[in-house]
């Protein structure tokens, strides 16, 4: 059994095995909900609509053909058990589910020998008052009903011993999600005997006592006792919250770790030093000036001011500046790109495209064509002969400003004296590949960039040991997008081909993107090249219409990139590669094909193409009929908002920050029973008290302990990587 539980543990604890899961693994797999089974329900007391649980004993049960409206071909069953409670205090409820499909005949058998006549179980849910004069209680799955003694978990000890009874009925219960093949009864019962049997001391408290009652936390063991089994008194909902003195102590303390972690990180780099040495004059300062095509917005200024004092610091600087789609983000590397080469040394931008990567290194050698610095683009389609003449180039310290892809670090670019490295759209890469570029240079200074704009209190922790700076503030003379949602049918359409005509008319430029979905990449290419012949040849004769996806050779992309930009296409059909970064002001309509097959932030980015000049632009979210409620739901916030920070916190709480923060791949442990969204304000309680612990390392064993044991902490480890 300890094996069984071992490995059905496995799953719920990162970077555990089957020999490394501890009893504490167990202890931390916390109920996803808890049932007040203290005052069961009496039948007589029920009424239509009440949530109750009932602690009945069955009399009759099977299975009955019912007519099957959606299907003649399967038969459908109705499961049904009439059951009364234990001091029979009204007429029989029922409680019954359907059963279809190829097994249904065995499903019944099944359930039959579960529930013969006699068998004493809880049943919890809306009850209503059914047209028979019933109380009847309908589940979607019958294992929600939990039976007390009976034909289930042949190894219980329920079954004839009232004291193991006592533990699932009569008391407030915990409820947990299944654990490889344990149910929630039998899952209680291990945890009730374990937390029985485990001596006081077998719990160890790890959190400082001073800091515990500083911040009123519950002790480890009482809270670890109390997060499965509520006292009597106290408030339930604070439990179902995850807002218990219990669920509050056992969340900071899994903030309180990392946080710990990613600081000490931090104050070891910061101790280190760079070999770069930065000085930035007044020289310096109207030489970058000179070329920059236009003036500065406060916000701007602003985070070139926090880069310049990290620049000029002994410590590398490891920044990230957010802001959101359209904020303006390039220029500010651009400028921390020519102090760095002012000042004699080399410097990377790596993105995520090639697209993206060409279009920075063309506007980067237009800004920079009478400076003294050569620009170059390193992207892994490069010609043999080119790349190893471009690699000779770097390794020889002439290339000043090197822009790329992944091949920047793929192909082990060896710089001859790298002394900044900027990642543009860092959400697209994970922190290993900033750690990979950092080793590229001499301890060099790193600028990343991202436009999912999250809560600043998360980034910290995501990032952990980066700084952060943000643009709060786009450029001066934009006009809101118009974003409307259009349904796939000839009607709608009429109306979008209306709009983009005259748009065209008026000499803007549009985008049509489609969706390219892993598993039919295929099919969708062709769906993408389909439409783009049609718009061509049927839609709009009269105009240029380009097409781009990531397939094509790297001269094509060039070439209607090249296009698009002057003009001579006039509506680009695409996949997502212009998602990221593309910049044409002139673009004014951005329409979105398949729009329900986007998450948020992805059309988030995509809408941020456009908007990027004075005249009004549109977001066109083409969607079919046959939407999920979340898409729906997504495609609504898009209409409603164009603030990306409002979205990014949308996103979060539809998606998880797992996914919209790439945070799997940045190597940030999955949380037990913290949950970033959720928990905000209790990250950053934890944040500040691993603060003042690392501000008093010089001077406390106890910090210098707590920060020890977390850097022995292989799961924490993980996620200060970089
Ligand atoms: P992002 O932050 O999304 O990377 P970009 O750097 O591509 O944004 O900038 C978006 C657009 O705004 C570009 O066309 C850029 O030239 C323009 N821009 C940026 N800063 C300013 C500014 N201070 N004044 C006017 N236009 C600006
Ligand atoms: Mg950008």
């Amino acid at each position: 059994m300890a094996r069984k539980l071992a490995l059905g543990l496995t799953e719920v604890s990162p970077g555990k095995d089957i020999n490394s899961t501890t009893v504490e693994d167990l202890l931390l797999y916390l109920p996803i909900r808890y049932e007040d089974r203290s005052k069961m329900v009496e039948i007589r007391h029920l009424y239509h609509g009440v949530e109750a649980s009932l602690d009945l004993t069955v009399r009759l049960a099977g299975g009955y053909p019912v007519r099957n409206r959606r299907s003649f071909r399967q038969r459908l069953y109705i499961f049904k058990i009439s059951a009364t409670d234990q001091q029979s205090t009204g007429p029989q409820v029922i409680i019954w589910w359907f059963i279809s499909g190829p097994h249904a005949q065995q499903i019944i058998q099944y359930h039959a020998k579960r529930f013969t006549p006699g068998t004493r179980f809880v049943a919890f849910g809306k009850w209503e008052w059914d047209k028979h004069g019933t109380y009847s209680l309908r589940l979607n799955r019958p294992d929600e009903l939990e039976l007390i003694t009976g034909a289930d978990d042949e190894e219980s000890e329920a079954e004839n011993d009232p004291s193991v009874a006592a533990i699932h009925v009569g008391r407030r219960v915990p409820i947990y999600r299944k654990l490889g093949d344990f149910r929630t009864k039998r899952l209680r019962e291990i945890i009730h005997g374990i937390l029985m049997q485990i001596p006081d001391k077998g719990i160890e408290e790890t959190l400082p006592p001073d800091l515990l009652s500083r911040r009123k936390l519950m002790g480890r063991k009482d809270a670890l006792r109390t997060a499965h089994f509520p006292q009597e008194d106290a408030s339930l909902d604070d439990y179902q919250n995850a807002r218990s003195p219990a669920h509050r102590r056992l969340i900071f303390e899994e903030f309180f770790w990392l946080a710990l972690a990613l600081l000490a990180k931090r104050g070891q780099r910061i101790k280190e030093s760079k070999l770069a040495s930065i000085k930035i004059d007044d020289p310096i300062k109207r030489r970058i000036a000179s070329v920059l095509p236009f003036t500065l917005t406060e916000a701007q200024r602003r985070v070139v001011k926090e880069i310049f004092r990290d620049m000029r610091s002994d410590a590398p600087m490891n920044r990230l500046l957010q802001g959101d789609v359209g904020s303006g983000k390039t220029i500010v590397a651009l400028i921390a790109m020519l102090t760095a080469m002012e000042n004699g040394y080399q410097t990377a931008l790596m993105v995520p495209t090639e697209i993206l990567a060409e279009q920075h290194a063309r506007n980067i050698k237009r800004i920079l064509a009478k400076s003294p610095y050569r620009v170059e683009l390193l992207i892994g389609s490069l010609k043999t002969n080119d790349k190893r003449r471009l690699h000779d180039s770097i390794g020889a310290g002439e290339v000043h400003a090197c822009i790329g892809t992944h091949a920047l670090i793929q192909e082990r670019v060896a710089f001859k004296n790298l002394g900044l490295a900027v990642i543009d759209e860092q959400h697209r890469f994970g922190v290993m590949q900033r750690a990979e570029l950092r080793e590229r240079g001499l301890n060099p200074d790193v600028l990343v960039m991202t436009a999912t704009p999250i809560p600043r209190s998360l980034a910290m922790t995501v990032y952990g040991d980066l700084d952060v700076s943000i643009i709060d503030e786009m450029p001066p003379g934009r006009t809101p997008i118009v974003t409307k949602i259009f349904a796939d049918n000839a009607t709608d359409r009429k109306e979008v081909k209306h709009l983009l005509s005259r748009e065209l008319r008026a000499g803007r430029q549009v985008y049509v993107v489609y969706p390219l979905v892993q598993e039919s990449e295929k099919l969708d290419l062709r769906d993408a090249t389909r439409r783009y012949e049609y718009l061509r040849d049927a839609v709009f004769p009269k105009f240029s219409v380009g097409l781009l996806h990531g397939r094509m050779k790297p001269e094509e992309k060039e070439r209607v990139m090249r296009g698009f930009i002057s003009g001579d296409v006039q509506i680009l059909v695409s996949t997502t590669v212009v998602e990221v970064g593309v910049d044409v002001p002139n673009a004014s309509v951005m329409v979105i094909e398949h729009a329900e097959r986007f998450g948020l932030s992805q059309l988030h980015q995509l809408r941020g193409r456009v908007g990027r000049g004075a005249e009004q632009s549109y977001c066109v979210l083409l969607a079919s009929d046959k939407q999920t409620e979340v898409a729906r739901e997504r495609l609504g916030i898009m209409e409603e908002t164009s603030d990306g920070f409002r979205i990014a916190e949308k996103d979060l709480e539809l998606r998880g920050p797992g996914e919209v923060m790439g945070t799997r791949q940045a190597g940030l442990p999955e949380f037990r029973v913290a949950n970033l969204v959720r928990d905000l304000d209790i990250l950053q309680t934890a944040r500040k008290e691993a603060e003042f612990y690392v501000n008093q390392r010089k001077t406390s064993r106890e910090a210098v302990e707590l920060i020890k044991r977390v850097q022995k902490d292989a799961r924490i480890k993980l996620a200060a990587v970089g």
